[in-house]
């Protein structure tokens, strides 16, 4: 312990003269100096090796505030819940472990409502409906997050097959925001057939603000269960998550959620800086200015595909995702008898590099996004592609 207190403790006038971002200020030592691990600017986008988001100081301010003092965990569950409800104009809510937590907990109250010896039964779903139906397209690995619970995946493709597949054991339609397009079923389909069939709906919306819009949209659609990553668009934390809707399904996703011990889902765990944190960073959600920020985000991949541009073999293609990860993106690629390196390659040299990059891509072209920068960031990522394409150009 003798140690601890001589690291990074000299250079603390320097860093609260600097006009760093976020929360540095509050960093008294430098932790991951400490611990050999390399920062990154993130000009990748929100994924979970990556830590996903950095939240807005009143998030952090609101973690703080929750680790100061003890509450009824449930109580605090029901009055953010509550709150959230108003804010996004639903019946009810709950802060998850995570979207994959959310759509775990939502899965296992969806088959064993709220009958407490069907609780402790999970894994076991004898007597329980455990089917969820899936569009072909939307079957991706995420899916493990109602499997894991006990569910069975039921893959379809077309409307027909769809209701062909529902019987006494379906429990959920679930559908898959971000491969909406990709889908022969489109979203107010998808609710209509489960209204018809009496099955409820679920729609994974893990990354999918922007557009704010998105919040609201499909409760008002009629999908009786949302679910939101905390830690991506949100820059809430990245252990938390958004369950809404419905509240009697919520009211059976909770009883598999600590405090109770004897459930399937008590490693997913929120306790109240979570809870505090995912409520806080919502509402600063809310009243972001949504128009500005995608408009900084433009000029920030503007600045990047300009530097790319100017080396001669180079293209660059300004796209945004039509689902899911729906900000300004950039795809670099080049001619290789001119820029002599792979995209993949190219890519580990900018994490090699001072500062060290993120960026995503495969052998083809190289991929950017600015929203997790900080701002400022912009201008070193533009520098250093254009650095690393001219020292490889021939
Ligand atoms: C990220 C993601 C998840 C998992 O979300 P977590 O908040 O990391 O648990 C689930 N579904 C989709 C489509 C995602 O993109």
């Amino acid at each position: 312990m003798g140690w601890l207190p001589l690291v990074g403790l000299g250079n603390n006038q320097l860093l609260r003269s600097s006009n760093a971002p976020l929360n540095f200020q509050a960093v008294r030592r430098d932790f991951f100096k400490e611990l050999g691990v390399r920062t990154f600017i993130n000009a990748a986008g929100t994924y979970t090796s990556m830590t996903g988001s950095l939240m807005p100081k009143k998030v952090v301010d609101a973690i703080s505030y929750g680790s100061t003092q003890y509450v009824d965990l449930d109580e605090l569950q029901d009055k953010v819940g509550e709150r959230i409800a108003e804010l996004l104009d639903c019946e009810y809510a709950t802060v998850t472990s995570g979207c994959f937590g959310a759509m775990s907990i939502a899965m296992a109250g969806l088959m064993t409502g709220m009958d407490q010896k069907k609780v402790v039964q999970l894994p076991n779903t004898d007597g329980m409906p455990n089917q969820v139906i899936i569009q072909k397209s939307h079957d991706i690995g995420y899916k493990q997050a109602l499997t894991n619970v006990g569910a069975e995946i039921v893959v379809i493709e077309t409307a027909d097959q769809l209701e062909r597949a529902i019987s006494r054991k379906t429990a959920l339609l679930w559908f898959l925001n971000a491969n909406t397009h990709l889908g022969q079923i489109k979203w107010q389909q998808w609710v209509d057939l489960g209204k018809k069939h009496q099955i409820p709906t679920l729609n994974d919306c893990a990354a999918d603000v922007p557009p704010v819009e998105n919040l609201f949209r499909f409760q008002k659609m009629g999908f009786d269960l949302i679910t939101f990553s905390g830690g991506k668009g949100l820059r809430g934390p990245q252990s938390a998550g958004l369950l809404f809707g419905k509240k009697k399904y919520i009211d059976a996703a909770r009883l598999h959620t600590p405090p109770r011990g004897q459930t399937i889902g008590r490693g997913m765990k929120v306790n109240k800086e979570e809870i505090l944190g995912m409520l806080v960073a919502l509402e600063e959600y809310l009243q972001t200015d949504h128009q500005r920020q995608w408009d900084l985000w433009e000029q920030q991949i503007e600045l990047i595909k300009k530097s790319a541009d100017s080396v001669l073999g180079v293209s660059t293609q300004y796209h945004v995702p039509p689902h899911a990860n729906h900000v300004p993106s950039l795809k670099i690629s080049w001619d290789q008898s001119k820029v002599n390196i792979s995209p993949n390659h190219f890519r580990q040299e900018l994490k090699k590099g001072h500062p060290s990059i993120e960026t995503v891509g495969n052998d083809d072209y190289l991929g950017i996004t600015s929203w997790m920068m900080v701002p400022g960031q912009e201008r070193i990522v533009a520098y250093r592609i254009k650095e690393l394409l001219n020292t490889y150009s021939i």
